[in-house]
């Protein structure tokens, strides 16, 4: 994508997110930074040596976009705004390169990416993926995932700005959880402590004295109730992790 384009972006984000005027500057300048200076990745050889490598651009792996959405959340939460708002620009410059169409073998790249440029971006699609965003890890790995490349280029503009505002929403508001997540997790928490952990206790217990026994209709109950006990615990981390994006 181009800089116009993504610099329309930031400029709508930073309005729906109402940022100051210091921090849309901010949001501005990261915007195009990849595209200035790329973005180095630490890697490991074979030996297990660091080394940097340059990132492919225009196909980003998820994992950079997401570690720079943690670490802007990080920065967030701890109050160096501007610091959030910066690596904030930069994963958004990924995410709205991921948008633009390549073509096989790299051909239609520039066109693309030059028709793109000479549309005008409707603020309000920014404004919708703002109102519409959620303030959760997982809402954050959705909005990264779900991107895909469009060869209708004012489709990849709008999805682009869509997703931009929806993705910087998540990351940038809301440093409390919500009551009715809070109050979840503190039931969840009482409910492992006093049921779940001493049931599974209990499962282990009886696993092993039914496998004295040749009791199959007991050995097959137990087994059964085992089976069952990832189940009880998929909320409890499920929580666990939406609580991560409060207190990291
Ligand atoms: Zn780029």
């Amino acid at each position: 994508m181009k800089w116009r384009n993504h610099l329309d972006i930031a400029d709508a984000v930073a309005e729906a997110l109402a940022l100051p005027p210091q921090g849309r500057e901010i949001l501005r300048q990261a915007s195009i930074e990849p595209d200035k200076h790329g973005e180095r990745l630490l890697r490991f050889d074979r030996r297990g040596e660091p080394y940097l490598r340059w990132m492919r651009h225009h196909r980003p792996d998820d994992e950079v976009i997401e570690a720079l959405a943690w670490k802007a959340r990080r920065a967030f939460l701890e109050g160096r705004d501007d610091d959030a708002v910066w690596c904030m620009g930069k994963a958004l410059h990924f995410l709205q390169d991921e948008y633009v169409s390549i073509g096989p073998l790299g051909r239609g790249h520039d066109s693309s990416e030059d028709s793109i440029s000479e549309l005008r971006l409707s603020r309000e699609t920014v404004v919708s993926g703002v109102q519409g965003a959620k303030v959760s890890v997982n809402f954050m790995r959705e909005c990264i995932q779900s991107v895909r490349p469009y060869r209708d280029p004012l489709m990849a503009l709008n999805r682009a700005a869509l997703f931009s505002g929806a993705l910087a929403a998540s990351v940038l508001r809301g440093k409390d959880p919500e009551r009715g997540l809070k109050l979840e997790w503190i039931a969840a928490r009482r409910r492992l402590r006093l049921v779940i952990l001493p049931t599974t206790i209990l499962l282990a217990i009886a696993a092993f004295v039914v496998s004295l026994m040749t009791n199959e209709i007991l050995i097959a109950l137990v087994a059964l109730s085992a089976l069952l006990a990832p189940f009880a615990y998929r909320r409890y981390w499920f929580l666990k992790e939406e609580m991560s994006w409060f207190d990291p």
